[in-house]
């Protein structure tokens, strides 16, 4: 296969995919004219302490199922088979080796995300590494979004591109708490996913 030009990379924890994450990264991609998007289901994520987070394999198998029916998405298992915390700045550069200098990478961010970027291991590396996109996400007001590109611009001389996405004010947090109190999660998360859930009993 020819090497891409413009490659996006949608992180996450992914616990579970929903319509939110889908939506973001397909808007990335059309708007950056990306040639496909990768999705990167976090390993061990540092910064979810707070609850315990579902194993690696059954985040990576919904994630290949929730991007089956987009020939643009693909998933890596790029993090999950890391040890250790999960951390960006390792993510990056192992896609700088993959795909090398000729390939533009562009990361995607929801807003939650981009407003704690600055506390991000060696995040002057982080931003040099690949072109950042922001996504507007419900919740969090544009303005404080903006705020904080300009603040990231003035520090590292970087520009974070701001994409406003189609609103979807869904998290994983809200459908692992509808799992665990029987209330309906259809329309919220494709389908497969749903019954892949259901199959394996999670969030219950
Ligand atoms: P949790 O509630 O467990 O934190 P989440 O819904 O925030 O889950 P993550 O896996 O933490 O999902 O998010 C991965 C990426 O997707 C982050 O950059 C996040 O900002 C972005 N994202 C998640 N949900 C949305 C949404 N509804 N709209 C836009 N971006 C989103
Ligand atoms: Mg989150």
């Amino acid at each position: 296969m020819e090497k891409p030009n413009r490659v996006g990379i949608m992180g996450g924890t992914f616990d579970p995919i929903h319509f939110g994450h889908l939506v973001t990264a397909e808007e990335a991609r059309i708007n950056f004219k990306l040639d496909k998007v990768v999705f990167v289901p976090a390993g061990n994520p540092p910064h979810k302490k707070n609850y315990k987070v579902s194993d690696a394999e059954h985040r990576y198998l919904m994630t290949a199922l929730a991007i089956n029916s987009n020939p643009y998405f693909e998933v890596s298992r790029i993090e999950i088979e890391r040890s250790g915390y999960t951390y960006t700045v390792d993510t990056l550069r192992q896609f700088v080796d993959i795909y090398g200098r000729d390939t533009s990478l562009f990361f995607i961010t929801g807003a939650d995300a981009v407003l704690d970027i600055l506390t991000w291991k060696d995040v002057k590396d982080v931003l040099s590494y690949c072109n950042f996109i922001a996504a507007t996400r419900p919740g969090y007001p544009v303005n404080r979004l903006k705020e904080k590109l300009a603040e990231i611009k003035e520090l590292y001389g970087t520009h974070v591109y701001l994409l406003e996405v189609t609103a979807m004010a869904i998290s994983s947090t809200e459908i692992r708490r509808r799992i665990k109190e029987g209330i309906s999660i259809k329309y919220l998360i494709p389908e497969n996913v749903e019954a892949y859930i259901i199959k394996n009993g999670l969030y219950r």
